[in-house]
C-alpha cells in the first residue's frame, strides 16, 4: 500500500501545479495517470503548438510549458504513477481515503485532488497500427532531433497530425502523410505549410498495413477509391487520428456531475469529504476552462487541503517569496 497526504489523479497543467502546489505546503503527493506520460492533452495533443495566455510567458510552446511544470512539480517529490487510471475510492473510518488503479495499486491518502480534465483519452483505433505488435509506432511526438535518418509516416488529417508532419518535414530522413479524405481538418495555415513542405501527400487513402518487428520496416497504404495499393519505407509511424474522451471511473464515485463535469464549490470542494477537484473537470457559475483558472484552482484546492488535514495551519499559505527556494531559479538579478 502506498500512502500519501494528497493524491492527485490526473498529470495534466492543474494536476503537476496542485503536485508543485502541495510540495510547497509541506504535503506528500501521489500522482497517477491513465497516460503513459505526463502533460494531460498539452502533452498528447499540441505539444507543438505556441500558448498565448499563460500569465508572464507571452508566447510558450507546449511541450516547453509542460516541461517548466514538470521541473517545479519535482520539487514535491511526488511518487508518480503512469499508465494506470484511478478507478475506485473507498472512505475510511478515520476519514482517509483508498484509492484503487486498473493495475490493482491501492494509494491510501488522506485527501484527494481529481484534476482529470476531459477525462481518460485513448487514441482513436487505427485497425493496422492495432494488429501490429512491434516497435516504432509514437502516439506522443518526441523532439524533432530525434526523428533525424528516419522515414516517418503520419497518420491523420487534424491539426496533431498536420502539425507534427509540419515539425518533422525538414528533420526527419522522409516524411508521409496520409489521410483517408481528400480535405484536411487542420487549420489553413497549418494545412499550406504541409503543402509546400518536403513531406508527401497521400489523400483518400488509408494504411492498410504495418510491417516490421523491433521497429517499423514499411507501411502499405491503399487508394480508398481504386483497388491499388503501395508499400512506403519507414521506420516510424505516427498514428494521429485523434482521442475519444471520457470519464469513465469517475462518473461512480458520488459526485454531482452535470454533462461532463464536477460541480465544486469556491473553496474546490466537490461535495464528498476530502475529495477536490480542479482544472477543466471543474464547473461552477461562471467558470472559464482555460489553463491559467484551472492554475489557480489547483493552488486554492490544495489550500484549502491543507487545513483539513492540519487544522492549526492557515488557508492562506503566505508568500511565496519568503520561503526558502524550492525550485531552480529561471533568472537572477
Ligand atoms: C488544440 C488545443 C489547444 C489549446 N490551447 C489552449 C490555450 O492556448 N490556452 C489554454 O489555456 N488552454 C488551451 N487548451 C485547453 C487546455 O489544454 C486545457 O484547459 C488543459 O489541458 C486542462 O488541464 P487539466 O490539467 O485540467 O486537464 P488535462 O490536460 O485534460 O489532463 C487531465 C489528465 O487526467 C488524466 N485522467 C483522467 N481521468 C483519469 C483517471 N480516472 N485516472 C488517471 N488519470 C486520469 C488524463 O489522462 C489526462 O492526462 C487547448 C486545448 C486543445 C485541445
Amino acid at each position: 500500500m502506498i500512502t500519501c497526504d494528497i493524491l492527485i489523479i490526473g498529470a495534466g497543467p492543474a494536476g503537476l501545479f496542485a503536485t508543485y502546489y502541495a510540495g510547497m505546503r509541506g504535503l506528500s503527493t501521489v500522482v497517477v495517470d491513465s497516460l503513459s506520460h505526463l502533460g494531460g492533452q498539452v502533452a498528447a495533443l499540441y505539444p507543438e503548438k505556441f500558448i498565448y495566455d499563460v500569465a508572464g510567458l507571452p508566447a510558450v510552446r507546449g511541450r516547453d510549458l509542460i516541461s517548466g511544470l514538470i521541473d517545479q512539480a519535482q520539487s514535491a517529490r511526488p511518487r508518480i504513477i503512469l499508465g494506470e487510471e484511478c478507478t475506485t475510492l473507498d472512505d475510511q473510518e478515520d476519514g482517509s481515503i483508498i484509492a484503487t488503479t486498473s493495475a490493482g495499486t491501492s494509494i491510501h491518502c488522506g485527501a484527494i485532488v481529481i484534476t482529470g480534465g476531459i477525462g481518460r483519452f485513448t487514441p482513436r483505433p487505427l485497425p493496422a497500427v492495432d494488429a501490429y505488435s512491434g516497435g516504432g509506432i509514437h502516439r506522443v511526438v518526441g523532439p524533432a532531433e530525434e526523428y533525424a535518418g528516419h522515414d516517418v509516416v503520419v497518420v491523420g488529417g487534424g491539426d496533431s497530425a498536420v502539425d507534427w508532419a509540419n515539425m518533422l518535414a525538414e528533420t526527419a530522413n522522409s516524411v508521409t502523410l496520409v489521410h483517408r479524405r481528400a480535405r484536411f481538418t487542420a487549420h489553413e495555415s497549418s494545412v499550406e505549410l504541409v503543402r509546400n513542405s518536403r513531406c508527401r501527400i497521400i489523400t483518400d487513402a488509408e494504411v492498410l498495413e504495418v510491417a516490421g518487428s523491433a521497429t517499423v520496416q514499411h507501411v502499405v497504404i491503399k487508394d480508398a477509391k481504386q483497388a491499388d495499393s503501395e508499400v512506403v519505407p519507414a521506420s516510424i509511424v505516427i498514428p494521429a487520428l485523434g482521442h475519444i474522451a471520457s470519464l469513465g471511473p469517475v462518473t461512480g464515485w458520488g459526485l454531482t456531475i452535470t454533462g461532463r463535469q464536477i460541480e465544486v464549490g469556491t473553496d474546490m470542494s466537490t461535495g464528498r469529504p476530502r475529495v477536490y477537484a480542479a482544472g477543466d473537470i471543474t464547473d461552477y457559475p461562471g467558470k472559464v476552462r482555460l489553463m491559467v483558472v484551472g492554475f489557480g484552482e489547483a493552488a486554492t484546492a490544495i489550500n484549502n487541503i491543507t487545513v483539513v488535514l492540519r487544522p492549526n495551519e492557515n488557508v492562506f499559505p503566505g508568500h511565496s517569496s519568503e520561503l526558502p527556494r524550492l525550485v531552480s531559479a529561471g533568472s537572477e538579478g
